[in-house]
């Protein structure tokens, strides 16, 4: 199912022991944690793109509190999947949201993202899912028709190419942060989902629209957990505990 993103070749690759291989013999290695990265060099943006470890390890803090439970449940309700389901997390970030809805519906899952070390952090926690480092704005490294259901949760949205890897009647589920998410921090945001929106035009039916929000009382290290998250590490002064609003549209669309 997954194909070569050298670019211009695109062909199937072959799984062996400690590596994958296509028939023209560009091969990637397995990593030891057992993702797979299929980052081109020239697809780089600078030498560690994504995420950094420190903001990995702030989100996978935040995230073992319990504090986006409610977020997981919402985007869970929309995504409405078995274990007959193929789906794809493109931008999984740590693996969280991908991970744990694995967990609970037993569906076939994949994840794909530009950071090295969140891809790295989804392999060991989520051994069970398929990991991939790639840059899912370019090319979604999967044959057409791979996928029952795609999610993105807050991530950049490659509209052509998840048409493309969506079986026909496939569902794509978009979370986008809310005009309250982290409200309390930075003041009310804009609503995107107009836009959003429109950036489906053809071949995307939009079903459904919710919005999931959560309130959490954070002590100073979850505070600075928060800002790390976001990159907005701290200030001169010392960070206070607080109410932090964490939101989310969710928007669902079928191909
Ligand atoms: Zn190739």
């Amino acid at each position: 199912m997954l194909l070569c993103t050298v670019r211009d070749c695109h062909l199937p690759l072959v799984r062996e022991a400690r590596r994958v291989v296509c028939e023209r013999g560009h091969s990637f290695d397995v990593a030891r944690s057992g993702y797979m990265n299929l980052l081109q060099p020239q697809e780089r943006r600078s030498k560690n793109p994504g995420d950094t470890p420190a903001a990995v390890a702030a989100r996978r803090r935040l995230h073992d509190r319990g504090i986006t439970a409610p977020l997981l449940n919402g985007i869970e309700a929309m995504l409405k999947a078995s274990a007959e389901d193929v789906v794809l997390d493109a931008g999984c970030g740590d693996g969280f949201y991908l991970g744990s809805l694995a967990e609970r519906c037993g569906f076939d899952a994949h994840g794909i993202d530009i950071s090295i070390p969140a891809i790295d952090a989804a392999a060991r926690r989520y051994p069970q899912c398929e990991w991939i480092v790639g840059n899912a704005d370019r090319f979604l490294p999967y044959e057409d028709a791979s996928f029952t259901r795609v999610m993105s949760i807050t991530a950049r949205r490659n509209a052509p190419e998840f048409k493309r890897v969506l079986k026909p009647g496939g569902l794509l589920l978009i979370a986008i942060p809310s005009p309250n998410d982290l409200i309390e921090l930075r003041g009310s945001g804009r609503d995107r989902q107009e836009r959003t929106i429109q950036e489906f035009p053809e071949g995307f039916e939009l079903l459904e629209q919710s919005r999931v929000e959560t309130t959490a009382e954070l002590d100073a290290a979850g505070m600075d957990d928060v800002l790390h998250a976001i990159y907005r590490p701290m200030r001169a002064e010392p960070v206070a505990a607080g109410n932090v609003t964490f939101s989310l549209d969710l928007l669902l669309f079928q191909a």
